[in-house]
């Protein structure tokens, strides 16, 4: 596999237009960032962040909506976090009113994520001071108290909430934490690894320097290293922007993909000359 910088080098229209798409949906709101907006504090915003981050697995973006907004109406604001806690039979029933089923694979986790959320905004009742008191590391490690943040050194769930607490709107809450000394020189700027979601797995698979010998055949640290480093060259600024947009890459939406459903079923898209799905699906 070419580096991604040869592979910059080597595919400037290529990757000029993957900067544009970059571009063209990062002024979309991040999903769970846009319901844990609503709550009426900064503290509820974070705690709503944390657990829709947490709950987000196995279902499309509609669904996850719809489901936190549910969630949101039921128990709004501190009720995520107020003693008595809802019982597990008022918090599956959220779930199964919502999604009219009860085979989702989170369905068991639900109440103990969303009790876990609770004891830790209980543990830290102010999250903007929290936030403000710690290195991205530090939240990393302390994240790791909330049921399905993960526990062993990969937590991509605890990632995806640092960013989406720390990023500015609408890709996060933009609340700031403690920058490590000399963080302007780290890689992604002293932040965690970025989010590899499933629509960023198909991308890299189709328009990184992974798209000929397989993306699906790297090793989980390969994948995310190319993640992060072909983040880097897109978008050097701010790479989490790169991670954000491309979650909504050939991801259902309501009708069609999200990205279709963006670009007048692709005939918007900077990708159209590059992407197969494109091609194959719209002449
Ligand atoms: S499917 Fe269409 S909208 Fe999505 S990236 Fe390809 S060309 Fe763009």
């Amino acid at each position: 596999m070419v580096s991604v910088k040869r592979f910059v080098q080597d595919e400037p229209a290529l990757v000029d237009a993957v900067r544009k798409f970059v571009c063209g949906f990062s002024h979309m709101p991040d999903p769970i960032v846009a319901i844990a907006s609503q709550a009426k504090t900064r503290t509820a915003q974070v705690a709503w962040a944390l657990f829709g981050t947490a709950i987000y697995q196995d279902r499309d973006i509609p669904e996850i909506m719809r489901l936190l907004s549910a969630f949101y109406e039921a128990f709004p604001d501190e009720k995520l976090w107020t003693l008595p806690v809802p019982t597990a039979g008022a918090i599956n029933a959220v779930i199964e009113r919502t999604l009219e089923d009860n085979s989702w694979s989170m369905f068991e986790h639900v109440a103990g994520i969303f009790w876990s959320v609770g004891l830790f905004v209980r543990r830290h009742p102010d999250l903007v001071a929290w936030a403000h008191e710690r290195t991205p590391e530090e939240m990393w490690r302390d994240l790791g108290e909330i049921y399905f943040m993960g526990k062993a050194a990969v937590r991509p769930k605890a990632c995806a909430a640092i960013y989406r607490i720390v990023s500015a709107a609408p890709l996060g809450l933009g609340v700031q934490c403690r920058m490590p000394e000399g963080y302007a020189r780290k890689a992604l700027h002293g932040l965690p690894p970025l989010p590899l979601t499933m629509g960023a797995r198909r991308f890299l698979s189709m328009f990184s320097p992974a798209r000929e010998e397989g993306f699906a055949d790297l090793e989980p640290a390969q994948k995310q290293k190319l993640m992060d480093v072909y983040s880097k060259a897109v978008c050097p600024d701010v790479p989490y922007t790169v991670a954000h947009s491309l979650q909504f890459f050939l991801e259902a939406g309501t009708e069609d993909f999200i990205c279709r459903e963006k670009t007048q079923l692709c005939s918007k898209c900077p990708l159209y000359e590059h992407c197969d799905y494109a091609l194959r699906n719209t002449r």
